[in-house]
């Protein structure tokens, strides 16, 4: 049987949650266990805390696991980056008090950087050639620069708000991470198989978010050039209407475009467009 760590609670529990069951994967009374047994699909599901997933699957405890790039790259085990999942967006950056005045990495020569990830901040240091001091702190490192307690952080950022309201500017991006599909190395041939089907499923998954299928009726006169708007997968799907001169045409849209392309689509005279969810994409 196959076994998947996962976070217990924080912010890539839902997601993680979510993805298996987009997946199809179901699981039995997820909320109150430990360890538990999907339904329907050869895998069993280990929740625990982030930091723990790296090593649980570098020990092959667990021969997957769904965990930040930022966790795989500060315990710097031996496990396999399988695929990216794209969500738990984020960065590691270094952030200082905004009034000071920055020249680059060189700036950090001689300071003291408050962290909770001081294996990849070492490991920049020495690439920038800067010997600075690191003070590993588990939580709250944005409040001690103001605290006088150091001279920066090399924090998680998202959306910069924490550092904002700190009273700290981000002036070095270290690295960009997101959850990732973690695998331990060499596994069997007959585990393999089951986690092919399974990234397999979240590939199909994930390729189909912040996507809508529209469709619409179009002059045929005007198929060349609805074509340009909206490109396919291969290409649109067009079909004849009952009524001569028009046609129906299909295709796959990114969310984000979604009003720019009607709002074309309708100059070169669709008519009755319709924009629909999109499940699964199977490329
Ligand atoms: P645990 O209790 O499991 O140890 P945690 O408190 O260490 O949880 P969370 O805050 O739940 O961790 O974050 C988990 C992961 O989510 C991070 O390691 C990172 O990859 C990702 N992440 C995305 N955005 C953010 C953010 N704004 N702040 C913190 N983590 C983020
Ligand atoms: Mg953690």
């Amino acid at each position: 049987m196959l076994r998947i760590a996962i976070q217990t609670k924080g912010r890539l529990n839902e997601d993680s949650t979510e993805l298996l069951s987009d997946a199809g994967v179901k699981i039995k009374d997820s909320k109150r266990k430990f360890l538990a047994q999907a339904e329907n699909f050869p895998i069993e599901v280990l929740y625990l805390r982030d930091d723990d997933i790296p090593q649980t699957v570098a020990s092959g405890l667990a021969d997957i696991g769904i965990v930040g790039l930022n966790e795989v790259e500060e315990k710097g085990l031996k496990v396999d980056v399988l695929q990216k999942l794209g969500f738990g967006g984020c960065r590691l950056s270094l952030a200082l008090p905004k009034d000071e005045p920055y020249n680059g990495p060189q700036y950090f020569a001689g300071k003291t950087i408050a962290t909770s990830y001081p294996n990849i901040l070492r490991r920049y240091m020495a690439e920038q050639g800067v010997d600075c001091k690191v003070a590993e702190i588990s939580g709250s490192v944005e409040i001690t620069p103001a605290a006088g307690l150091t001279d920066a952080i090399f924090d998680i950022v998202s959306s910069g708000g924490t550092l904002v309201s700190n009273g700290l500017v981000e002036v070095e991006k270290v690295l960009f991470s997101e959850a990732v599909l973690i695998g331990t190395p060499g596994m069997s041939a007959e585990k393999k198989a089951v986690v092919d089907e399974l990234m397999f499923r979240f590939e199909s998954v994930i390729d189909s978010r912040g996507k809508k299928y529209i469709l619409m009726n179009i002059p045929t006169d005007a198929v060349d050039k609805a074509v340009q708007v909206i490109p396919a997968m291969r290409s649109p799907t067009i079909m004849p209407l009952a009524q001569e001169g028009w046609c129906s045409m299909h295709s796959v849209v990114e969310e984000k475009d979604i009003w720019d392309k009607i709002k074309a689509l309708k100059e070169i005279g669709a008519e009755g467009i319709l924009v629909l969810s999109l499940e699964k994409m199977i490329r």
